[in-house]
């Protein structure tokens, strides 16, 4: 019996290794899903409060945030990424918390654009960042091999914007952000907006306007339940098809065709020339059928869906010496007992109050 066996039924925590796929194929889910995209989560710290994700009066000065010691090193989580693509994963994106927070990202960035699919292709490596510190690291990034950076900002006006982040931070920190990573070359810059009613969809149309013709691509977020601390409510979600009507009777919109499984938003293109738009239903049009998605913690636990309890533990075997092979076979082994699909069985899931990974832990 191989170790790796041995520490599955010591630890009783990973399901049973499973034999990788084939190269060249993905390994499947319960529900015929492949794993494609791997989002890292590098930190779960963060210098916004955003009220939606670390509301203050949870996440204060008493929090305890993880100790740099229990964090992957970047060499680990490199490692563990050329494992990934040995299951299919061909994408990566970091995020956090804030991932441009942990120190030298570009170092981890760097080592993630040495990694190779089986095919010998790179690997496409996205960020998402709340924007505050871009203007500064965005030409670093870039030239460490980073593909394209997804920024969040949900308001263009000041008091919104602080009302939504609860930071010392303004929307023309965020927008200089942005315009330096396009100017590094981090393009099409996507700009990520999570609409609470009442709270900032008067912005809906402001943005709308301020990003057209611009390059970028604007995405607006339904607000979701992930968490346990931002006493999310059905009320405050702006459905996403009130979104294209608002936009839509302005500047008047037609679909794009999605294109590829695993793509969360849909697209939607102005038929003036301005560009395009996405919407991110995740609660009023679920997407699990398509969900290609695991997410790694700071330390180390793999999460198969954003709405999980638990992840599963890769730092110990990482640290306990297993091989390449060890790993991909319990890597492939947890991805075959994969049945999640929260979003589409929301209602039944609101009356279970068991706790749920917090987003600024797992990343969006
Ligand atoms: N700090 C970075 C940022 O804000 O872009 C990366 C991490 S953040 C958790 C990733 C994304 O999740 C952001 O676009 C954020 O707006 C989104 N997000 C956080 N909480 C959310 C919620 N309750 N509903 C919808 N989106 C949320
Ligand atoms: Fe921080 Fe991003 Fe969460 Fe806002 S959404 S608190 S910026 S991790
Ligand atoms: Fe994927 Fe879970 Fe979201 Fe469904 S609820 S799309 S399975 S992360």
């Amino acid at each position: 019996m191989s170790k790796v066996i041995l520490l599955a039924d010591r630890r009783n925590d990973l399901p049973a290794p499973v034999a990788p796929p084939a190269p060249g194929q993905p390994a499947l889910d319960l529900r015929a899903r492949p794993l494609r995209d791997l989002r890292i989560s590098v930190t779960d710290r963060c210098n916004f409060r955003c009220t939606y994700c670390m509301p203050r009066e949870v996440f204060d000065a008493d929090y305890t945030f993880m100790r740099h010691s229990d964090l992957l090193s970047f060499e680990e989580i490199a490692r563990l990424a050329g494992v990934f693509t040995r299951l299919g994963v061909e994408k990566i994106r970091l995020t956090g918390g804030e991932p441009l927070l942990r120190k030298h990202l570009e170092n981890l960035v760097g080592l993630l654009a040495d990694v190779r699919t089986p095919a010998g292709q790179p690997l496409e490596l996205t960020l998402t960042t709340n924007g505050s510190v871009l203007e500064r690291k965005a030409a670093d990034l870039k030239a460490a091999g980073l593909t394209r950076v997804t920024v969040s900002l949900d308001a263009l006006d000041a008091a919104m914007f602080q009302d939504m982040s609860d930071s010392g931070f303004t929307p023309d920190d965020v927008l200089r952000g942005i315009d330096a990573a396009a100017r590094a070359g981090l393009a099409p810059v996507k700009v990520n907006m999570v609409v609470r009613r009442g709270l900032n969809d008067a912005q809906i149309l402001p943005m709308a306007e301020r990003f057209r013709h611009s390059g970028h691509i604007l995405r607006f977020i339904e607000y979701m339940d992930v968490g346990n601390t931002n006493g999310w409510n059905l009320t405050e979600v702006v459905p996403s098809q009130e979104v294209l009507a608002r936009i839509g009777a302005v500047y008047p919109l037609a679909p794009v065709a999605a294109d590829d499984m695993g793509r969360v938003a849909e697209r939607w293109r102005y038929l003036d020339g301005g560009g395009e738009i996405g919407v991110i239903s995740s609660v009023s049009h679920a997407f699990c059928g398509g969900c290609t998605r695991a997410r790694l913690s700071p330390e180390g636990k793999l999460f198969l869906c954003l709405f999980a309890h638990q992840g599963y533990d890769l730092r110990a075997p990482l640290r306990d010496g297993a091989s390449d092979d060890e790993l991909a076979a319990i890597l492939t082994g947890i991805w075959a007992g994969r049945g999640d699909n929260y979003s589409e069985q929301r209602g039944r899931h609101m009356a279970d109050p068991a706790r749920k990974v917090e987003m600024s832990y797992i990343g969006g």
